[in-house]
């Protein structure tokens, strides 16, 4: 029987290379890769070795006859991807081919170990770090400026995702490697200057992510009730820096459905019992249980095809237990793209209510998920706090709780150039453009787009260039020893950890 890679799939490849018939793809060298929801198994070469399985960091790859529940339709899925390629010896063009080979990796030859930086110790920099500690003799300083290391792994991930979660663990060796120092509660622009790193590392290379949220530019945006999907995850995952949330009981209406939409939406109406066990904070557990009804809408600007979810992350939800999904059935498109699926996410949908929902009504007790296609909303209403949506055709919606769930955006780093209109640090294959020896990988490098294991590939190319650089003598060894940072940088103490009190 075939393996079959399932809803934890990371995309970071590492099953790729171990496979011995090749029969995983996309793989990093195809044109695909980077664009597809996960990497498929192609039941028709895998020889079930179990190689792949060994090397999924996220517990992903199972044989297809150990799938049970909702897992079992990843047979179909895995296959289906392959359904829509030509057969070996096809000459005709297709996204399967492959790309240029990579040129063999320039490695420096100094007995000197570079020294490099790397601010941010999500799973961008960790990737960078993996690579530079595995490829090269360099020294590696993290930097964080939460007291706690992961960045994304760690406040970013749903707690009810714990094979994701376990991205983390292959990264932990390398924060106590013997090359490898890590400075958290450090913000740079703030405690540390750019030149403060540079004066003690040959590189340094920004993993910061995209810091703040995209707006919609729409009145009553700012008023209380109204917030971010990042201050909603960060609750729910114990982030230091995000008091608590008001989680009123009955509507809460969220703009957007992305994967972290939909995961909000999971989180808020799973039963709470089953989160117990998971790594949620204590603050939201409290409050999810104690209002136990909840109705969740999903405002998507486009149709059910179109919807910016994961296949995965929609059948998650068909398959959440007490929990009622509902397509309101308010625009004759609905129908229409429901009846005759252009693709998987439309089909998935298929089988799900269809319901002509009587908005002014009080939702019906229970716990529902409710997506509304072809609505954006308008404009916020109320006077204290958010009371209602208003939507671009009409609609108000009654709410206390308005989340804006519609990407994320990077924020400018003091002392390095930074486009506007984008969110990221201009650059050319990671090297930030007019900086010598400096570097970008993940979201601040190439936008907020693509999962965790995007970065590995991300941070790949990124270490490439800098050791091109490093060999070709555009790395000189900075001025100051690695054994004086961050001590002789320090202008005032590290940011101790916020304690967050407790229900
Ligand atoms: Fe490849 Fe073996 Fe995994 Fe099949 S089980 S996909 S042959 S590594």
């Amino acid at each position: 029987m075939p393996y079959a890679i399932t809803q934890s799939c990371c995309s970071d490849a590492s099953c790729v290379s171990v496979c011995p018939v090749n029969c995983i793809h996309p793989t990093p060298q195809e044109r695909a890769f980077g664009s597809t929801e996960m990497l498929y198994v192609d039941p028709r070469t895998c020889i079930s070795c179990g190689a792949c399985s060994d090397a999924c960091p996220a517990d992903a790859i199972h044989p297809i006859e150990t799938l049970t529940g909702p897992l079992q339709q990843y047979a179909a899925i895995n296959a289906a991807y392959f359904g829509e390629i030509p057969p070996p010896g096809d000459p005709a063009p297709n996204f399967h081919l492959w790309d240029q080979p990579e040129p063999p990796r320039p490695l420096p030859s100094t007995p000197i170990p570079l020294r490099v930086a790397i601010v941010g110790t999500g799973p961008a920099g960790m990737y960078a770090a993996e690579d530079l500690l595995l490829h090269t003799n360099a020294e590696v300083t993290l930097v964080d400026r939460l007291p706690s290391p992961g960045g994304l792994l760690r406040y970013g991930v749903a707690p009810d995702h714990p094979a994701t979660r376990k991205v983390a663990d292959r990264f932990a060796r390398f924060h106590d490697h013997p090359r490898t120092r890590t400075v958290l509660g450090i913000e740079i622009g703030r405690d540390l200057t750019h030149e403060d790193l540079l004066a003690h590392h040959n590189a340094v290379i920004y993993a910061v992510g995209s810091a703040t949220d995209r707006r919609l530019g729409i009145p009553g945006e700012d008023l209380p009730g109204s917030i971010p999907a990042r201050r909603l995850v960060g609750w729910y995952n114990d982030h230091p820096e995000i008091d608590t949330v008001h989680l009123p009981a009955g509507r809460v209406v969220i703009a957007g459905t992305g994967n972290v939409a939909l995961d909000i939406a999971r989180i808020l109406t799973t039963d709470p019992a089953a989160l117990r066990n998971t790594e949620i904070a204590q603050r939201a557990l409290s409050v999810l249980e104690k209002h136990q009804d909840r109705e969740i809408v999903l405002l998507a600007r486009r149709g059910p095809a179109e919807a910016s979810y994961s296949l995965s992350e929609l059948l998650e939800l068909q398959h959440l237990a007490g929990v009622d999904l509902v397509v309101d059935d308010h625009d004759p498109r609905i129908r229409a793209a429901l009846a005759e699926p252009t693709n998987a996410k439309a089909a998935a949908l298929r089988d799900a209510a269809l319901e002509t929902i009587d908005w002014a009504s009080t939702p019906k007790p229970g716990r529902r998920i409710v997506l509304r296609f072809y609505t954006t909303p308008s404009e916020l209403t109320g006077h204290d706090r958010v009371r209602s949506v208003r939507t671009t055709d009409g609609l108000d919606l009654n709410t206390e709780l308005f989340i804006r769930s519609v990407g994320y955006r990077g924020t400018p780093i003091p002392g390095l150039p930074f486009d506007e209109e984008s969110g990221v640090i201009p650059n050319h294959s990671g090297r930030v453009t007019d900086r010598p020896g400096t570097y970008v990988v993940g979201w601040i490098k190439r936008g907020p787009t693509g999962g965790i294991g995007t970065n590995r590939t991300c941070a790949k190319q990124t270490i490439n260039t800098l050791l091109t650089d490093a060999t070709t003598g555009l790395l000189p060894p900075p001025p100051r020893s690695r054994s004086s940072f961050p001590r002789a940088s320090f202008p005032r103490a590290p940011v101790p950890r916020r304690s967050i009190p407790r229900p």
